[in-house]
């Protein structure tokens, strides 16, 4: 028999490498956010009944043998942090799993230093902080519940409990400068964290600000010009302090890069858990997650790859009846796989990698080295096959061309 790739490895695992939880509860709603989130109440009941359900999950995945070997888990949201003491039994559950980096997104408003000293015993790693901009004005106009001043103290909190930080920051925002945009920036370095994302703000359907400012012009503030400019700028001085761009909207310090996200952009298997989770799992882990979610249909053998997502309501998530659970659901064929990886590498900064170019190239022939081509004679691909600034800038372009490859087939969806 023909021995597997590293990417057939990943790709083809039968157990998740990396492992999602949705926490859809905030204390209130941003003005741009088209999250799974939902303005809750602190003492809402639901909060409670959903954390236990999540505790439930976990236990029914670990037995069907799908965390065998998973090496990171994020909790995301939401706001993780607004539950309280309700999220130390899920670290501690996840930090049971003996995962390398257990990380969870807090917001300023929800973490004290106490409660950031108790994560950390609990098995915290590492903590990704929503700060967006260290202006009071802009904070306001995007309707964030935190000042500037919390932000920060909550960063150097998590800092001196011996975390890795991340702090996340948003540009082209409605009253920022470029000077606001710098010194949010410079901001959050002098607190000493080790990572730092950076994103312009979309203006989604649905929002607050869809509503607004959705149309057909954006407004001046948020001018894709604008947008450039600020990210060239958060590059510029970032690497200036150590920080290195491993990915389109992310900058870390040495051996600080998130292993969790670079698990999705390498196309290994990840599981999401909670209401507006997302997951993706090959032929084989998909088919072991039948024995918890018996209502998910069986597959043929010509699906490569299963994207999931969890589509259910929070109350019927908090019910704690895992076969009561509805999802949506995609399935890609090994061809749609490939094209989707690549796309996905294109995100960062190191070459594409070997093992999902000999596989892409066994099974796209001609065809990948055309689109290799056209993205190097447009500059979108560079030395070694790692995507150049301009790449990065037009990433829609190169998503495009390798999106392509995936052929005419279209990807099947099903709703359970
Ligand atoms: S805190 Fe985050 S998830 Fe919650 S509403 Fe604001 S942006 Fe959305």
């Amino acid at each position: 028999m023909r021995e597997k790739s590293v990417w057939e490895e990943h790709t083809e695992a039968d157990a998740a490498s990396a492992l999602y939880v949705h926490i859809p509860f905030c204390a209130r709603k941003c003005a741009y956010c088209d999250f799974a989130s939902w303005a809750t109440r602190a003492e809402d009941p639901l909060m409670n009944a959903y954390a236990a359900s999540v505790l439930h999950e976990l236990s029914c995945l670990e037995e069907a043998g799908l965390l065998e070997g998973t090496e990171t888990a994020y909790i995301g949201g939401g706001t993780p942090s607004y539950l309280g003491a309700r999220l130390l039994p899920i670290v501690e559950r996840l930090s049971s799993f003996g995962v390398l980096e257990l990380t969870s997104e807090a917001n300023p408003d929800s973490l004290t230093a106490d409660f950031v000293s108790s994560l950390k015993e609990a098995g915290l790693t590492r903590i990704s902080l929503g700060v967006q901009s260290t202006d009071d004005g802009v904070l306001a106009a995007l309707g964030r519940i935190h000042s500037a001043e919390e932000a920060l103290q909550a960063l150097s909190s998590a800092v001196s409990a011996g975390l890795s930080v991340s702090a996340d920051l948003m540009c082209a925002l409605p009253g920022e400068t470029d000077e606001i945009f710098q010194r949010s920036v410079c901001d959050v370095l002098a607190q000493d964290v080790s990572h730092v994302s950076v994103y312009p703000l979309m203006i989604e359907e649905g929002t607050a600000f869809g509503r607004r400012y959705g149309g057909e012009e954006l407004p001046s503030w948020n001018d894709p010009d604008i947008q450039a400019r600020r990210m060239e700028r958060a590059e510029k001085t970032l690497c200036t302090h150590g920080f290195h761009r491993y990915e389109v909207a992310s900058y870390a310090k040495a051996g600080h890069e998130c292993r969790h996200n670079k698990a999705y952009w390498t196309g290994r298997n990840y599981l999401g858990i909670g209401t507006g989770a997302s997951g993706m799992l090959s032929r084989a882990a998909y088919r072991r997650l039948r024995t918890c979610l018996p209502q998910l249909p069986d597959i043929a053998d010509d699906i490569y790859r299963v994207r999931l997502r969890n589509t259910s309501t929070r109350p019927d998530y908090a019910e704690g009846h895992l076969q009561r659970l509805h999802f949506s659901i995609e399935l890609l064929d090994r061809r749609q796989a490939l094209a989707e990886d690549l796309m996905l590498a294109a995100r960062m900064s190191e070459p594409i990698d070997a093992s999902l170019l000999a596989a892409a190239r066994a099974e796209l022939g001609g065809t990948l080295d055309r689109a290799i081509q056209t993205a190097q004679e447009e500059g979108l691909l560079g030395e070694g096959l790692a995507v150049t600034e301009r790449g990065w800038l037009l990433g829609n372009e190169l998503f495009e061309l390798f999106w392509d490859l995936a052929g005419e087939a279209p990807t099947r969806t099903l709703a359970v």
